[in-house]
């Protein structure tokens, strides 16, 4: 399926194919958002509900789901990446040194779960370094990577975190494989493997569906990983503590990590030793891009009145 990997695009001239370590075809990257009760109160940072519903719904992530998941990549013997908001770890001191002694990654995922559309530039950078001084204060180390809440970006982002040193970001979506945009690593997501968009229910108000059947999620994740496999692509499967840790979800994954463990073509690594394959194999600088936003059409539309 060589033709297959070489086969995408750069304007009209081809990007080659992404090299993974010698061995390996593909790459996953399980990474889990330890959102908990961040964005419920982020959602009111102005005054916090006298109301329990949707807190314990969230309350379930760190008291069940995130040990379920633990123990399933556990005994996958497979490594993931946490991204943790500062505050949630503040919460729950202990939280950011277990992660680390199971050996997984854990990464940056903003403060209060802020949302890009509601802060200024000064208020993300604050964040950043806030969020830096607790994992550093808590862990005793840096972490390497970044991913906003809600996979929101901004130039000016981007460049806060070259500036700090970071080694990558995991938020956009240009490509399917790594790649550098700003001269900052990004480790691409992509929507359809996220579970919160077949899963999240809070009985918010908000919901326009109900919860997707978990068959059909294992199906389609299972369908795209196969897929990338073929075209040498990077499957990252982002879940959360309080959606995935209910009981059949924990079934479905087990079930798709039965299947990934299995190829051995497939590279299952986490963000920072992705990051780290990228900085210094051949990829490096080849599939570099620029955040390069467009000037508004304005007046250029047709029709568009002077
Ligand atoms: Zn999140």
């Amino acid at each position: 399926m060589v033709e297959d990997r070489a086969r995408s695009t750069k304007g009209f001239s081809s990007f080659p194919a992404y090299e993974w370590p010698e061995g390996k075809q593909s790459a996953v990257l399980l990474s889990v958002d330890v959102d908990a009760i961040a964005p419920y109160l982020w959602e009111h940072r102005d005054g916090v509900p006298d109301r329990l519903a949707r807190l314990e719904i969230r309350r379930f992530g760190l008291r069940s789901g995130l040990g379920r998941l633990l123990d399933l990549f556990d005994r996958y013997r497979v490594k993931a990446s946490f991204y943790v908001p500062a505050v949630v770890a503040e919460f729950d001191p202990d939280l950011l040194p277990a992660l680390l002694a199971a050996g997984h990654e854990i990464g940056l995922h903003g403060y209060f779960h802020e949302l890009v559309r509601d802060i200024r530039e000064d208020e993300f950078r604050a964040a950043l370094d806030s969020s830096l001084e607790l994992f550093e204060r808590q862990t005793g180390r840096l972490p390497v990577g970044f991913r906003s809440p809600a996979w929101e970006m901004t130039p000016q982002m981007l460049a806060e975190i070259k500036a700090r040193g970071l080694a990558y970001d995991s938020s956009l979506m240009g490509f399917d494989h790594p790649y550098d945009i700003d001269g900052v690593v990004e480790i691409p997501v992509q929507w359809a493997l996220d579970d919160a968009i077949f899963y999240k229910f809070e009985g918010s108000g908000n919901e326009r569906w109900a919860p997707v059947s978990g068959s059909a999620v294992l199906e389609d994740w299972l369908a795209e990983w196969r897929a990338l496999h073929r075209f040498g692509g990077l499957f990252t499967l982002t879940v959360h503590d309080w959606i995935s840790g209910r009981a059949q979800r924990i079934a479905k994954l087990e079930k798709l990590l039965e299947a990934m463990t299995a190829e051995t073509g497939t590279w299952i690594a986490t963000g920072a030793e992705i990051a780290r394959h990228h900085a210094s194999s051949v990829n490096s600088g080849r599939f570099s891009v620029a955040s390069a936003i467009p000037a508004a059409i304005g007046a250029r539309r047709f029709g568009a009145r002077p």
